[in-house]
């Protein structure tokens, strides 16, 4: 069990997320924009979050930027949600900073073994990740 925060403003992506992962028993926090979805991040400290990359306001991929560039919030895994699957999207992901990338439509098995993957390297840290803000 993890704790995930949901970054995503379509309702139905949204109520499948939730429904999918509170099913694998993991705790989940929403938000329906990147300004919250940053606040939230930064209150709670989730294992993961699953950031929509097109959000009204500030878009996925600057809010992954901004948590990857804060020592408080970078050892946060962050799974792109997007329905967009053009060339040169998943290296713009990865470019921000993207641990992950998940293609709508959503996918119970692969949206839950992505999670558990993620979730379960991130209790075992290396090096690098051992260098977090007290
Ligand atoms: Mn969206």
């Amino acid at each position: 069990m993890a704790r995930v925060l949901i970054i995503e403003d379509n309702p139905t992506n949204m109520k499948l997320a939730v429904f999918l992962l509170q099913k694998a028993a993991h705790e989940v926090l929403q938000a329906v924009d990147a300004e919250t979805g940053l606040a939230l991040a930064r209150q709670h400290h989730p294992e993961l979050i699953l950031m929509d990359i097109q959000l009204p306001g500030m878009d996925g991929l600057t809010a992954t930027r901004l948590l990857k560039a804060d020592a408080a919030t970078r050892d946060i895994k962050i799974v792109a949600l997007t329905a967009l699957a053009m060339n040169g999207d998943r290296e713009n992901m990865e470019a921000a900073g993207c641990d992950g990338y998940i293609a709508k439509p959503l996918r119970y098995q692969e949206l839950l073994a992505l999670t558990a993957r993620l979730t379960t390297t991130a209790q075992v840290p290396s090096e690098s990740q051992t260098q977090r803000c007290p």
